[in-house]
């Protein structure tokens, strides 16, 4: 029986965890860590701040009875060593404060631990900055918005992004911001607050980022449709900023020069590699896991990477960890089964479903960034559906979207068009 560590277990983690299950049933010892035990489910900590719930409340999973419906063990631990000659992993359980350090070994390694969102490289981001990528700053902002806010403007946006360089990855296009969805969905989502508690609207709004143009990996189809809608509606745009420099009382300033007058500033920092990693032999530049296009180390073959940690996986989209989560489990799958069955390589693609307030979403289907040809944007009442649809599912499944989960709803999202 071949023992399988998944480090981290939220969206790329516990995916991978319960396909891997699937795929290499009764061969392989199961064994996962994460230093808490409970999903984080970010995409809808936005919809929660703009209903005024408490997104700890609502958006934070247990996962522990899915991964003991299965058989996998799980340590509530910080990971915090990989010895990758020594196939060890080194760790200390953080229940209690004093716990003692301690190693587990591996046949295969799948990293999963996500990425370190460095807002503390920010310059005044603790006293004047908000955001959504966790629910503690959810519910900070959330706070903000219901008793403070005093109807200023607002700025929404992302710092630079820097990504990692390595010789043996495979073609990815660059990215210059981690992950573009959540601004441009925040700014739709947020207008319609603003109206709901007739406290502004789009005007109030300016979106800005550190590339040319905002959400570049929704292609040049959908950009094409997209900001002029964004500018029809009144929304300011800032592009080129380079990079925050600063985030004071009033305002946002950039690495351009430029600045912006703001009240209330959210922003997404740069998405880094965990200090821990950075040092391995197994890394990009920036300390991203380096692997081929089934998820898997050149150099260390029983390594593989999923989700935010790997170096492939740009822009930071949970979509495609979800394809690699698919892809690592049929490579292992098949190795530890003796199976023969095909495994595609990973083929990125945008998949994402936003809400734009008022039980209104936008729905993108596009892999154009990467040189496809699919290109699809729809607005309406569907998205907005499939995106409540699909937490319902994530949560009740655990993480374990059936196989034809993802095509239904790109199938549904695709030809519906309400
Ligand atoms: C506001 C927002 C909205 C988003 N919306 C979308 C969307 O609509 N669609 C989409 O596809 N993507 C979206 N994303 C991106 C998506 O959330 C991420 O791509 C996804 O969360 C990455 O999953 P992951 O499991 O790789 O990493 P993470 O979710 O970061 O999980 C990493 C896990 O590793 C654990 N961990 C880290 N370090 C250690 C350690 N040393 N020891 C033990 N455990 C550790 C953490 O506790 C965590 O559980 C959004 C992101 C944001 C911020």
């Amino acid at each position: 029986m071949k023992r399988v560590l998944v480090l981290g277990c939220n969206f790329a983690g516990l995916t991978v965890s319960r396909y891997l299950h699937k795929e290499a049933k009764g061969k392989i010892k199961l064994t996962v860590i994460d230093r808490k035990n409970y999903i984080n489910f970010i995409p809808n900590i936005p919809i929660e701040v703009f209903s005024n719930n408490n997104p700890a409340d609502t958006m934070e999973f247990p996962f522990q009875k899915h991964l003991k419906s299965d058989g996998t063990e799980f340590i509530q631990a910080d990971v915090e060593e990989i010895d990758v000659k020594g196939r060890r992993v080194y760790y200390t359980p953080n229940e209690r404060p004093g716990s003692a350090r301690e190693f587990i070994e591996y046949d295969y390694l799948v990293i999963a631990l996500g990425a370190r969102l460095a807002y503390d490289k920010i310059e005044g981001f603790a006293e004047f900055g908000h955001t959504f990528s966790d629910t503690t700053y959810g519910n900070k902002v959330r706070q903000y918005l219901y008793n403070d806010y005093k109807g200023g403007h607002i700025a929404v946006g992302s710092d630079l992004f820097v990504q990692g360089k390595h010789p043996k990855l495979p073609e990815v296009p660059i990215a210059l911001a981690a992950c573009e969805g959540p601004p441009v969905e925040i700014g739709f989502s947020l207008a319609d607050w603003l109206k709901r508690h007739k406290k502004g609207n789009e005007k109030s709004i300016t979106l800005f980022t550190p590339a040319d143009v905002i959400a570049e990996d929704a292609g040049e189809t959908i950009l094409n449709k997209l900001l002029p809608m964004v500018s029809d509606m009144g929304f300011g745009y800032m592009n080129n900023t380079h990079g925050i420099k600063r985030l004071y009382k009033d305002g946002i300033e950039f690495k351009n020069g430029k600045s912006l007058e703001a009240e209330l500033k959210i922003v997404f920092p740069n998405w880094e590699a965990h200090e821990f990693i950075k040092k391995l032999p197994i890394v990009d530049d920036q300390g991203f896991i380096v692997t081929d296009l089934f998820m898997r180390n050149p150099d260390y073959p029983e390594i593989f990477a999923v989700g935010d940690a790997a170096s492939v996986t740009v822009p930071k989209l949970g979509a495609i960890g979800h394809l690699e989560c698919e892809i690592v489990s049929k490579v292992i799958g098949n190795e530890v089964a003796g199976k023969n069955e095909e495994v595609k390589p990973l083929e990125p693609m945008l998949i994402c479903f936003g809400d734009m307030g008022n039980y209104k979403g936008f729905y993108m289907h596009t892999n154009e960034w990467w040189g496809g040809d699919i290109r699809i944007l729809k607005m309406g009442i569907t998205p907005y559906m499939m995106k409540i649809g699909f937490k319902t599912m994530y949560k009740t499944l655990g993480g374990k979207v059936p196989s034809w989960g993802m095509p239904f709803a790109k199938l549904v999202a695709d030809h519906v068009s309400i």
